[in-house]
């Protein structure tokens, strides 16, 4: 009787193991889990270490969990195959030949170094973001085409590229129904099909598919269409914010303290009602939030007193504090841009929260104050994702954590549009420019 020489377990490698658990961010792999396997010791000098590299297919050739006789030495002991885990999931995988998959393993792996990769890029995880969108026959976009979104992301094109569809989809992970919108309004009578992947601490896809009916599908199971978990703030090319004329209360006679008044008193309201409906938060519920900010210090230049329901702004430490009518334009684009960064991190503290920034809901940044807000919002470190639409492209600095891209239509005016990434031209002059950015223009 021949017996068998057991062939030895193929380890993996020192620097494997210290990539691997880089890549892991030190976390076990496992969603549910994503237990941190390194931390601070007992004495103040050391520290611990509880994390284990497991084999996907067993370490050895013959037995083991989800051994693979026909796997080489090589594959066996390559980074590809092996997955960070805490010291209890490591345990499990590396004994149990039933628990896992190969095919779920992998799975996990992929999706816990995505969501690390977020994380590092400034999302918090836990609370989420759309990590991709892909279009086809939804407006000028005919054939699939796929935007991979980071924690900052910017989509650059100009009129009619399909920046706002491109919005508009984001913006439906909060309300499935934009969808429907743009489908009616397709140039081509087939179904309309969008894709969007997300990250809550674990991967989530959603198909939307439109014929007749909008089918949705959340990782493979039709879903009814509904709230998602996300909330997106999405400041469009509808926000009037700024619209109340002067002109429109009286003769438009600057010395009329009366019609001043007037139109003082309607410019409030219909910001406030302006801000209630593009923060989806009922009327009430704004001015609680508002009140909470006006007790917080501004994040973009500015400053909030509330004087019962009547707004009153300071801007770029201007020395007194102003109605919302007695702001210059771009002063008044800095305080919305304020309320709505702000709300949108209160609402990150909870759950996953999209803030879009349109750019033809600020008509009057310019050259100089376009690249000072988006400086800016690389600079806070916000919670929530950050996606701005540009219709011109001005000098930014690009060493932040941006993702761009460029909506290109190269073709003719109304043919396909095409979507590229985008790598902004160093400008040596940008970072001085932006030290003495004079303040905002009124
Ligand atoms: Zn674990």
């Amino acid at each position: 009787m021949t017996k068998t020489l057991k062939r030895p377990r193929d380890d993996f490698s020192k620097a494997t193991i210290g990539v691997l658990s880089r890549r892991a961010g030190f976390r076990c792999s496992l969603p549910f889990c994503r237990k941190l396997t390194v931390g601070p010791g007992a004495k103040p000098d050391a520290s611990f270490s509880r994390g284990t590299a497991a084999h996907i297919i067993s370490a050895s050739p013959d037995s083991g969990p989800r051994a693979d006789p026909t796997a080489t030495r090589e594959q066996r002991v390559s980074i590809d195959n092996g997955i960070w885990c805490c010291a209890d999931h490591g345990r499990i995988i590396d004994a149990d030949d039933n628990r896992y998959t190969v095919i779920q393993l992998q799975d996990w792996k992929g999706d816990h170094e995505e969501s690390i990769l977020l994380e590092a890029g400034g999302c918090v995880f836990g609370r989420g973001a759309i990590s991709s969108v892909t279009l086809s026959n939804l407006g000028r976009f005919i054939a699939p085409q796929t935007i991979n979104f980071g924690s900052r992301t910017v989509l650059l094109g100009n009129n009619q590229t399909g920046k706002r569809l491109i919005c508009d989809m984001i913006a439906s992970v909060a309300n499935f129904n934009k969808i429907t919108e743009w489908h009616a309004k397709r140039s081509n009578k087939g179904s309309s099909r969008v894709r969007i992947e997300a990250f809550t601490g674990k991967k989530i896809r959603w198909d939307v598919s439109m014929s007749d009916d909008l089918i949705c599908v959340a990782d493979g199971n039709p879903v009814p269409v509904v709230y998602s978990g996300f909330r997106v703030f999405h400041l469009s090319k509808e926000f009037s914010g700024m619209s109340v004329r002067r002109s429109d209360f009286g003769a438009g006679n600057m010395d009329d303290l009366a019609e001043d008044a007037a139109w003082e008193a309607v410019d409030n309201k219909q910001f406030i009602d302006d801000l209630a409906l593009f923060s989806g938060l009922p009327r009430d519920g704004l001015l609680t939030a508002l009140k909470v900010l006006s007790l917080t210090p501004g994040r973009f230049f500015t400053e909030l007193k509330m004087d019962g329901e009547k707004l009153l702004w300071r801007v770029n430490d201007s020395a007194g504090f102003y109605k919302f009518s007695q702001l210059g334009e771009g002063e008044k684009q800095m305080v919305i841009l304020d309320v709505f960064i702000r709300l949108s991190e209160f609402s990150a503290m909870f759950a996953p929260t999209i803030l879009i920034l349109n750019q033809h809901a600020f008509p009057t940044l310019d050259s100089i104050n376009l690249p000072r807000v988006i400086a800016r919002l690389g600079e806070l470190e916000l919670s929530s994702q950050i996606i701005v639409a540009l219709y011109y492209w001005t000098s930014i600095t690009p060493d932040l954590a941006w993702r761009y891209w460029h909506l290109d239509n190269h073709k003719s005016d109304r043919g396909p549009v095409e979507i590229k990434p985008w790598v902004p031209p160093p400008t040596a002059s940008t970072p001085a420019a932006l030290a003495s950015a004079p303040s905002v223009a009124g």
